[in-house]
């Protein structure tokens, strides 16, 4: 009974398996008590501001939430930092008023909802200032005159105006007023509205023709047309509402203060009209870089997005472990209640789109609770909840499969039940799991760039934002791919080899 021999192995493995199991726990502590700073200062600012209110904000640090790419008013210069009319309004604005922020590029609708949620005090993104957002959120006093505007590509001469949209298909944005205004005349002239995230990608989906047109506020369309995006702009402008910083309804009321007196000051002083001049009136053309400038220039921000998706991975992977090991031997015990509970859970996670959980835990807990949630608190939660879930089957599976022979000789030798498990069915388990083991670590660090919808800055997020600035869509997603590819394939060896030292 050669198999029987390989119980003294399960040893060192149990020694990973705790190691691992605290590695976990500080690293999950040192992750929650990070989050613990901007609580306190969130919860600093909310206290009762009594008299100069606009004294009440200096020193203190904000988080504010803004889109990925609205030029000119947020966007990424060419070294990646962000930059436009809003970013240096806020910077301008807090230096004046002696408070720090930390800006937070979520995409505009993220942003909104990251608002309600409270994972940010503020939101300046371009954001026009309308009635149904007034129930929701309190607004600064108006700071730019928009309104919406459609254009197409540059070289289609038959979309003249509204009446050529007959059958056709437009793209505006998620929770935008272009959007809300293309939906509104779209049963009219009988079109249909495909709503993206990115302005980036919405301009790509005309320029494609899988659009035939977009609706965007007009001095963002006539900025980027100044770039040669590729399009040209073919209505006139609609009334719109301004453009306004909001707070949460009845929170950081400071806040909202200190930026109107801010603003006033920018105003007067002659700073507010110097900063549209700097966009406006010359915006610095983009220039056309090589493939090897971009690789140059995004490589950073990219490796910072890696080492996140690997840091994430590997603590989600720890915990998504120990819960499917636990889970997986609730699977095949003896009472209805335990096996119950594991079903249950696996039930629940596995029939469940992970993006479902990552919203759920990062703007819906929250909302609940009326306490952010750290990002890789949420992050780690979604993806080891949803890996347990598949861990739990593999780890009931390979127990399963073990020859039930080897549990009766192993019983008749003398060996209880618990320990027959211990020394000799687990660890032939642990053989017979590790490829799936592998293969669910695999999923689970390409899973991870899901996490970018709640803005998690790992891969493909940090593509993205490289994208939204430069308009490179297809180069920067192959630099992206290609380095998920080496990573995995370099998993997949380690992993390997691991497997033929360990599981001999
Ligand atoms: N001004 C538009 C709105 O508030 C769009 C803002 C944006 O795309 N960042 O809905």
């Amino acid at each position: 009974m050669p198999r029987l021999q390989q119980a003294g192995a399960a040893r060192p493995r149990t020694a990973t398996v705790l190691a691992a199991l605290l590695a976990f726990a500080a690293l999950l502590f040192g992750a929650t008590g990070a989050a613990a700073a901007p609580a306190d200062v969130r919860q600093a600012a909310e206290a009762p501001q009594p008299a100069a209110a606009a004294s009440s904000v200096s020193g203190k640090t904000y988080v504010i939430g803004t889109d990925t790419t609205f030029a000119p008013f947020e966007f990424r210069d060419a070294g990646g930092e962000l930059t436009g009319i809003d970013m240096d309004i806020i910077r301008q604005i807090a230096k004046n008023q002696g408070f720090s922020v930390e800006i937070k590029s979520l995409g505009f609708n993220a942003a909104l909802q990251a608002l309600s949620s409270n994972q940010v005090d503020g939101v300046i993104a371009g954001m026009s200032i309308t009635e149904p957002r007034k129930q929701i959120y309190d607004f600064s006093d108006p700071y730019f005159e928009s309104g919406v505007q459609m254009a197409v590509a540059k070289s289609n001469t038959d979309v003249k105006g509204y009446e050529d949209l007959k059958g056709k298909t437009v793209t505006a944005k998620t929770g935008s007023e272009g959007e809300t205004f293309a939906k509104s005349i779209a049963g009219k002239y009988g079109f249909t509205v495909k709503s993206l995230d990115q302005s980036a990608t919405m301009y790509e989906l005309v320029k494609s023709g899988n659009a035939v047109a977009v609706f965007d506020d007009y001095p963002v369309l006539a900025y980027g047309i100044s770039q040669n995006n590729g399009l040209k702009a073919v209505s006139e402008k609609e009334k719109g509402g301004s453009y306004g910083f909001a707070v949460n309804k009845g929170k950081n009321p400071e806040l909202l203060k200190a930026f109107n007196t801010g603003l006033a000051d920018l105003k007067s002083s002659g700073e507010y009209q110097k900063i549209l001049d700097k966009y406006l009136k010359d915006p610095s053309q983009a220039a056309q870089s090589s493939f090897w400038d971009l690789l140059a220039n995004s490589f950073p921000a990219l490796m910072k997005g890696l080492g996140n998706t690997v840091l994430v991975t590997a603590i989600s992977f720890a915990l998504a472990m120990l819960i499917g090991l636990l889970m997986g031997f609730l699977k095949i015990s003896t009472s209805v209640l335990l096996r119950g509970i594991a079903t249950t859970f696996v039930n629940i996670f596995r029939g469940t789109p992970l993006l479902v959980w990552a919203f759920f835990f990062y703007f819906g807990v929250p909302q609940l609770t009326g306490q952010p949630i750290d990002i890789w608190v949420a992050g780690v939660l979604t993806l080891s909840l949803n890996a347990g879930a598949y861990i739990t089957e593999i780890v009931r599976g390979s127990i399963q499969s073990v020859d039930p022979g080897q549990l009766e000789a192993s019983r008749s030798l003398g060996l209880g039940y618990a320990k027959s498990m211990q020394k000799v069915v687990v660890p032939q388990a642990f053989k017979i799991m590790t490829p799936s083991l592998i293969n669910q670590l695999i999923i689970m660090l390409k899973d991870s760039s899901l996490l970018l919808a709640i803005g998690f800055a790992e891969l493909l997020y940090q593509g993205q934002q490289i994208y939204a600035g430069n308009f490179r869509i297809t180069e920067t997603l192959l630099i992206v791919a290609v380095l998920y590819f080496v990573v995995i394939m370099l998993l997949t060896k380690l992993a390997n080899v691991a497997d033929k030292r360990f599981n001999k």
